[in-house]
């Protein structure tokens, strides 16, 4: 469905990723890991159009995205939780869930299918989203994603600064959100993490693929996150 081959990008002068090819199959979890800096938010942000392809080629259901504009890319089904959550905090979580409904694809995403998904984000949804715990952001973040409608569903570092059982919650939601036909690219620092749910894992080290695959064991994935 995805498929991206021979990827680079960057900020300037800095290539940030080199030479990256993956795909991703309808109803599958590829987690991409790496340690900081290795080039991971860079690859979810060259398939969401947020960042130009230096050179590559980005195909999605067959068509080539390489060159579409954001917006273009989620009205075809491409659509990004950013690091950081990146809510309107002033705003009502159901005001946020609206921003994602502008965006809106046929599919089974709904405000009632989203809130069923996340009850914690149904009970606040007249809360300002500023005022929320960084786990509820971090779920009302994912439901403004659902409610478009993703074919695939790009996840920035949901786990990232947040206690033990609330990313094993919202991890939880994963096998529902693919059951709903969303596949899911995630990226991720916690390596156990990602093992637990991913079919395939594509290791980065300083912007190259250093490792790509399933059925590996710890010593070879800590090779390829560290470069030792
Ligand atoms: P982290 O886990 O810390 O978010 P990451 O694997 O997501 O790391 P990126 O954020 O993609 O890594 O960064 C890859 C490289 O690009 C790093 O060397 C980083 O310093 C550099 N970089 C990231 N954003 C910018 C920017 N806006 N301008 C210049 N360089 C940048």
């Amino acid at each position: 469905m995805l498929e991206i081959t021979d990827l680079s990008a960057g900020y300037g002068q800095v290539n940030a990723l080199r030479g990256i090819s993956l795909s991703i199959s309808d109803g599958e979890i590829l987690a991409v890991i790496g340690a900081n800096g290795a080039g991971k938010t860079t690859l979810l942000k060259t398939i969401a159009g947020q960042l130009p392809a230096k050179s590559g080629r980005i195909m999605f259901d067959g068509a080539d995205v390489t060159r579409l504009p954001t917006f273009e890319r989620a009205r075809q089904g491409i659509i990004l939780v950013p690091e950081g959550r990146r809510l309107f905090k002033s705003l009502t979580v159901e005001e946020n869930l609206q921003v994602g409904l502008s965006a809106k694809r046929p599919g089974p995403w709904s405000l009632a299918s989203v809130y069923e998904l996340f009850p914690l984000v149904a009970d606040r949804r007249h809360r300002r989203a500023g005022d929320m715990s960084g786990g509820e952001q971090q779920a009302t973040a994912i439901a403004r994603a659902l409610v478009a409608n993703p074919k695939v569903l790009l996840l920035d570092e949901v786990s990232l600064g947040l206690a033990p059982a609330i990313i094993a919650d919202l991890y939880a939601s994963l096998p529902t959100i693919l059951a709903h036909g969303t596949s899911i690219l995630l990226v991720e620092q916690d390596v156990a993490q990602a093992l637990k749910v991913a079919d395939e894992v594509h290791c980065l080290l300083q912007g190259s693929t250093s490792l790509t695959g399933a059925g590996f064991e710890m010593p070879e994935i800590s090779r390829a996150y560290f470069g030792s």
